[in-house]
């Protein structure tokens, strides 16, 4: 009687947040880890929106519930920015505030999916994407593209992988893990690929914001509008306001779906936090210098740790030109003596342990995204620590 359900049983933990807990493990026990595991800035959320919610706090609204779906004016917001944004015109009833876009992406494959049920994940992906699948009872198929193809999936490979039990496939750009920017082109391809299929496009935009270079998020809802009846935007505020913490993503889909949601998250969690949900509209409603200041330091330190990892010999890495990621193929290190010890890793898995073991760098292994061979290193970090954490990869490696 004691066993837990083969569903909970099916699903691994989360090993991006393993390695961030690692770290910050180590550093409580004292020791200088540099980490270049978490997927979030290392910004404050900007003073005014942090404001708003401390007014927030205060007000009497603020201490009841709110609706399920979120407040009826931040929906009115995240419709007013989805058209801002990415030029794709929906209506309030169509966006469904959730906690966090983890909570987003989690309810979109509960409410799309039937046990046996495909979801094409091009790989390297972010890691819940395949166990949220998994959980809602559906079987991801990842399709993997390696660093020798930027990272961008083929149509040829995409169409190869399509079954009759395909039912969704996700976008994810700028990607977590690889920060690559896939450019009109090819999600045109693939939104017309899907709309000829009678495929849902999942299309998460959480790295809007983050491009680099001129490069520019292509948006599925713009570029095939026909597509609008089988897409779901996924977002949230994390990653664009330095807002890890605060948990306010939202779900932007066809009112069939907007409504499930709903259903859904009244079962599961109520609405989010008034508090956030303030911060939230704030934040969406207001200036976007603060987001144009981070943007202009992640872009500083995209260039200082690329030019660091090509110093490596046997890494590659295809240049990031979004989100703030490097994901470089590291092969190379892998069956050869390393650092003092002579340390030999045979999977990227032994080599993020190795190194975090002995040169107290942190990052995350690409077993965690569907891409052995690889690690994530996130440069959402200082400068200071950034150029730290560079050097020791570099001396242990004997670069
Ligand atoms: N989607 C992607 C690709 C992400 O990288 C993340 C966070 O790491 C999320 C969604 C979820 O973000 P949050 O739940 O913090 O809003």
């Amino acid at each position: 009687w004691q066993t837990l359900s083969n569903r909970i049983d099916s699903v691994a933990p989360s090993a991006t947040l393993a390695v961030d807990s690692k770290a910050k493990a180590m550093k409580a026990q004292g020791i200088d880890v540099i980490s270049f595991g978490a997927g979030e800035p290392d910004f404050p959320t900007p003073d005014f929106i942090a404001r708003a919610a401390s007014q927030a706090c205060l007000d009497p609204r603020n201490h009841r519930y709110t609706p399920t779906a979120g407040l009826p004016e931040l929906r009115q917001a995240i419709a007013d920015k989805t058209e801002r944004d990415s030029g794709y015109a929906v209506t309030p009833d169509q966006v469904v505030v959730t906690n966090g876009g983890k909570q987003a992406v989690y309810e979109t494959f509960q409410i799309l999916l039937n046990p046996g049920d495909q979801v094409i994940i091009p790989a390297p992906y972010w890691t819940s994407y395949p166990e949220m699948v998994t959980l809602a009872g559906g079987e991801p198929v990842p399709v993997l593209s390696g660093a020798d193809q930027g990272y961008l999936p083929s149509l040829d490979a995409l169409e190869a992988a399509r079954t009759e039990r395909t039912k969704a496939i996700i976008v994810n750009t700028p990607s977590n893990p690889t920060g690559v920017v896939w450019d009109d082109d090819l999600v045109r391809a693939i939104g017309q690929w899907a709309l000829e299929h009678h495929i849902w496009v999942v299309s998460d935009e959480i790295y809007e914001h983050l491009t680099y270079d001129g490069a520019h998020t292509p948006y599925p809802g713009a570029l095939v509008p026909e597509l609008r009846d089988q897409l779901i935007v996924l977002n949230g505020v994390a990653k664009t306001y330095a807002m890890t913490g605060w948990r306010v993503g939202w779900m932007v889909a066809p009112t069939a779906v907007s409504k499930a949601a709903g259903k859904l998250q009244g079962h599961m969690t109520s609405n989010v936090a008034n508090v956030s949900q303030r911060a939230a509209l704030a934040a969406i409603q207001g200036p976007m210098d603060a987001v144009e200041t981070m943007g202009r330091a992640f872009a500083h330190r995209r260039k200082s740790i690329m030019v660091a990892l090509n110093q490596v010999p046997g890494v590659e890495c295809p240049e990031p030109k979004g989100a703030f990621y490097a994901f470089p193929d590291v092969t190379g290190l892998l069956n050869r003596p390393l650092g003092p010890h002579g340390t030999i890793s045979r999977t990227s898995s032994d080599l993020a342990a190795a190194i975090l073991e002995e040169t107290h760098v942190a990052a995350v292994p690409g077993e965690a995204f569907g891409a052995p061979g690889h690690l994530r290193f996130s440069y959402a970090l200082s400068d200071q620590d950034l150029a730290e954490g560079m050097r020791r990869f570099q001396a242990w490696i004997g670069a």
